[in-house]
């Protein structure tokens, strides 16, 4: 997204809030000043409590140590800081592919996750800000197992202003609902078209073939610019697990972790991204339509370091 580079006020105004546990505990380590006076293995435990993951958490304390045999007086914060933004990859291509706004474009953005990790409240979010950068917007409220999710979808519509096309049943086709919003998005030559997905994760076979099933209708009539997989921070590694079922299911092009307000496991960040290959865009810091930010590598280690 043109103007979602990092560092917007809006990731500056909740710099901070994603420290959680996490930093801490970190913090608590990097109490002593010189890297040559750190306890490594209170470092890794705080690493490793916090999600980090144990490959990730390996490969910053070696990184660390051979520093430490270059620079004997390299300082603990700084040097830390450090490996931990370039094990977040600074050099991800964090924003969406949706062109820029009004320029005939057509981009569809396709939100999937299993029930309970925040997804309908990223598809809100994001219209939120799709609509403050200017973009035409509509939603797709493709998620018709769960009653009250298209009414909340349609609550988060009406509050960006955008138009929200849904069933007027529930249990209805939700491939039927992605079709008709994205016929309704291509007439209307809305710049983005935000798709909410169910996320039933009793049986593999059926979330593949049904989300199978929307990504090729969709497909039909706009390009899918993207697919974002929306996890839950406070679960840590057990949204990782679910993680391969969509990524098996669909090809994800970013992850939004939600709720990284509240988790001590912000260190998740790392490991998703390293699982899954593809960069968090978005993180998620709480329940209001304000509370979604791109995902920025120095602005949230400068907020765990903080
Ligand atoms: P879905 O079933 O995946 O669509 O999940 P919902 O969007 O309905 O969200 C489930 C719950 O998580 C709701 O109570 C949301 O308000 C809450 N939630 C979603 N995102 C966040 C977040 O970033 N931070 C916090 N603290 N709560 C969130």
């Amino acid at each position: 997204m043109s103007a979602h580079r990092p560092s917007t006020p809006r990731s500056d105004r909740l710099r901070g809030r994603w420290a959680g546990g996490f930093g801490r505990k970190l913090l608590g380590v990097l109490a002593r000043p010189a890297l040559a006076d750190i306890d490594w293995e209170e470092l890794e435990e705080a690493l490793l409590v916090a999600d980090v993951g144990v490959e990730a958490t390996d490969t910053i304390v070696a990184a660390l140590r051979e520093r430490l045999k270059r620079d004997r007086a390299a300082d603990a914060k700084e040097a830390v800081r450090e490996e931990l933004v370039r094990i977040l990859d600074p050099s991800a291509d964090r924003t969406l592919a949706i062109g820029s706004p009004g320029d005939g474009e057509a981009a569809t953005v396709v939100v999937v996750g299993v029930n309970g990790v925040g997804k309908t409240t990223t598809v809100g979010k994001l219209a939120r800000l799709l609509v403050e950068d200017g973009y035409s917007a509509m939603i797709g409220a493709a998620d018709t197992f769960r009653a009250a999710a298209a009414d909340q979808v349609a609550t988060w519509g009406a509050r960006a202003g955008i138009a929200v096309v849904r069933s007027d049943r529930d249990g209805g086709d939700p491939a039927a609902v992605a079709f008709e919003a994205s016929q309704r998005a291509r007439d209307t030559g809305t710049d983005v078209l935000l798709v909410d997905t169910a996320g039933r994760l009793q049986n593999k076979r059926d979330l593949m073939d049904e989300l199978g099933k929307i990504l090729r209708v969709l497909s039909r009539a706009r390009p899918i610019a993207e697919v974002l997989l929306v996890l839950d921070a406070t679960t840590g590694q057990n949204g990782l697990k679910q993680a391969r079922v969509f990524q098996e299911a669909a090809s994800i092009t970013g992850i939004v972790l939600a709720k990284l307000d509240g988790s001590a496991k912000g260190g998740v960040v790392v490991q998703v991204q390293r699982e899954l290959g593809v960069p968090v865009k978005f993180v998620g810091l709480g329940e209001k339509a304000d509370d979604l930010v791109p995902f920025d590598p120095e602005a949230f280690v400068e907020g765990l370091l903080a």
